[in-house]
């Protein structure tokens, strides 16, 4: 496989790499408009003497002012949003007592930052502390039919926005999910492969645990196309995958990083074991009856982590053994296991 042709993107969190991203944004602007609608109140709380209210909108203003400015110049929020909650919180409970029912205007473009700003749990709990603090203060503060309107519509946009957020999060997921993913064998692209590699070995580096490269190849996939034609192929193609998953440990990643070649990553087992579960895959993938009767075979080459190897070096010894597993006659893993005798071939 050559070097050059492995893609140098995306991590496995794409998911998490994007909705972070939205949340920051969206704090970006959200501190823009906090800035620009509160400061005139804020500025009329001081002129009117209402000190109290004033110091709370302005330290709302302050921190939203701080928050995107360091977005906007460095990409980060200097102030996480839980305080940012806890002092709106504050001056909607409040507000209402010194301001009485007008401020519950207010209330529903809170719910609406809260789900935008804060991870989805986190922002659940929010909410139903807040729900928990506003309704009682409500029905306290003013008239019943007043607090039962505002208690019921206000329980209405936290469960609508409980629920966009959720279905948002999962139509996310999804996409990260395709985007990984190779759509014609379901096994994971090349997109993710270095990430995940670079978490594995720095993981061995770090002494937790061992990780075994596995370069897999169909042999002579290209006489199965010419014989079977290409739709047959395909499903060869797949039925090897399902065969590989069908075998795999759950933390292993198969990985399809071209045509009929593919690199299992394989966690914990050292040398000899990924060598023995290597045989299984082929011996499995012999075995499965792919082409009614006429044998689909791969052949691989293994090599473990070795300390302070780069990832290069170590795909370079996979390959580099996939390539004598080849010469060996196909259908073989390399090295081969040999139990107590020196081995021959490069480690
Ligand atoms: P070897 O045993 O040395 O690996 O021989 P090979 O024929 O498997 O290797 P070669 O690289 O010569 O051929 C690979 C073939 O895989 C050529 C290409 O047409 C076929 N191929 C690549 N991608 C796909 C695909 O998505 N579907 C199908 N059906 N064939 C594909
Ligand atoms: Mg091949
Ligand atoms: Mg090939």
């Amino acid at each position: 496989m050559p070097q050059a042709d492995i893609e140098k993107s995306p991590t496995p969190n794409l998911d998490e790499d994007l909705i972070s991203n939205f949340r920051l944004q969206f704090n970006f602007y959200f501190g823009l408009t906090t800035f620009l609608f509160l400061s005139p109140f804020t500025v009329n709380h001081i002129i009117t003497g209402r000190f109290i209210m004033a110091a709370f909108t302005g330290v709302i203003t302050a921190i939203a002012a701080i928050n995107s400015i360091s977005i906007f110049r460095r990409k980060v929020q200097p102030i996480p949003f839980v305080y940012h909650y806890v002092f709106i919180l504050i001056t909607l409970v409040s507000g209402l007592y010194l301001q009485g029912e007008s401020i519950i205007y207010w209330y529903y473009p809170f719910a609406f930052i809260v789900f935008s700003s804060a991870e989805h749990r986190q922002a659940r709990i929010m909410l139903f502390v807040s729900f928990a603090l506003l309704v009682p203060t409500a029905f306290y503060m003013v008239e019943q039919p007043t607090a039962w309107r505002f208690a019921v519509t206000y329980l209405m946009v936290c469960l609508l926005g409980d629920l966009v957020v959720g279905l948002l999060d999962k139509a996310q997921r999804q996409q990260a999910m395709i985007a990984v993913t190779d759509p014609l064998t379901g096994a994971l692209n090349r997109r993710s492969l270095l990430t995940h590699l670079d978490d594995a070995a720095a993981a061995c580096q770090r002494g937790l645990g061992t990780a075994s490269l596995l370069t897999i190849d169909i042999d002579h996939f290209k006489k199965i196309n010419d014989t079977h034609g290409h739709m047959a192929g395909d499903e060869a193609l797949k039925a090897v995958v399902d065969t590989l998953i069908q075998r795999k440990r759950q933390l292993d990643k198969l990985f399809r990083t071209g045509g009929e070649e593919f690199i299992m990553l394989a966690r914990d087992l050292d040398k000899e074991g990924s060598i023995i579960f290597s045989d299984n895959l082929r011996a499995a993938v012999e075995q499965s009856n792919i082409l009614d009767g006429k044998p689909v075979t791969v052949s691989i080459g293994v090599a473990s982590y070795e300390q302070g190897e780069s990832i290069d070096d170590w795909i370079r010894r996979a390959d580099d053994h996939m390539y004598l597993a080849k010469r060996h006659g196909r259908n073989c893993v390399s090295p081969h296991y040999v139990p107590s005798s020196a081995r021959a071939e490069p480690s």
